[in-house]
């Protein structure tokens, strides 16, 4: 194994002590088809699927309550009256990045589930997430996933984490010059995380 394979398998047990139903690894094309026949095709029994509509005019970014980027998504359903998450990982990130280095492969499928399961928790937090209403703000939720994400690549100890930090800046800052969404939800990163600090570890 490599480094990242061994933090990814940690992470796919412990998911940071978040509570979440599962992960799964999909291929793309199945990224955005119907939760329900992604549960079902992968033998989860549910109840009902729970769909989150923006509280804004905010559609760019969501197939209705499930959060999707483009490596992974993270849904959520009833059962037995418990909600659960279930997370999603696109099994063909490689060629989504088109890297043929399964080391870099493995970093980005690392921080990208930090990411997603930065959703469950504010899912299960219910802080972004609203149950009863059935809203999500997603400017809010993408940022409290992105600064989840930061805090935990800052505050491990592991000497690799700053290569893990670099892409993941990396991306931040790819998505905030192209995208209207992504720059309303930089800002709200910027109040936990300086944009100079942002800068520097995506050059470290
Ligand atoms: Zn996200």
């Amino acid at each position: 194994m490599t480094i990242f394979g061994d933090l990814l398998e940690e992470l796919r047990k412990t998911h940071l002590g978040v509570n979440i139903h599962s992960i799964h690894n999909i291929p793309s094309d199945q990224m955005l088809s119907p939760v329900e026949e992604r549960l079902a095709e992968l033998g989860i029994p549910y109840d009902e699927v729970i769909y989150f509509t923006p509280t804004e005019d905010e559609e760019h970014n969501t197939v209705y309550g499930q959060h999707i980027c483009a490596a992974g998504a993270t849904s959520f359903f009833l059962k037995d009256g418990t909600a659960n998450s279930t997370i999603f990982m696109n099994g063909n990130i490689g060629k989504l990045t088109n890297t043929e280095d399964s080391e870099l492969e493995n970093i980005l499928k690392y921080i990208f589930l930090i990411h997603e399961i930065g959703h469950a928790e504010d899912f299960n937090k219910q802080i972004n997430f609203h149950h009863t209403t059935r809203k999500v703000d997603l400017v809010s939720a993408e940022a409290y996933a992105d600064i989840f994400t930061l805090k935990h690549l800052k505050s491990s100890k592991n000497p690799a984490m700053k290569l893990a930090r670099k892409y993941y800046c990396k991306n931040i800052l790819a998505n905030t010059a192209s995208n209207e969404f992504y720059k309303a939800v930089f800002t709200k990163v910027k109040k936990s995380f300086l944009e100079s600090k942002v800068r520097e570890w995506a050059r470290a």
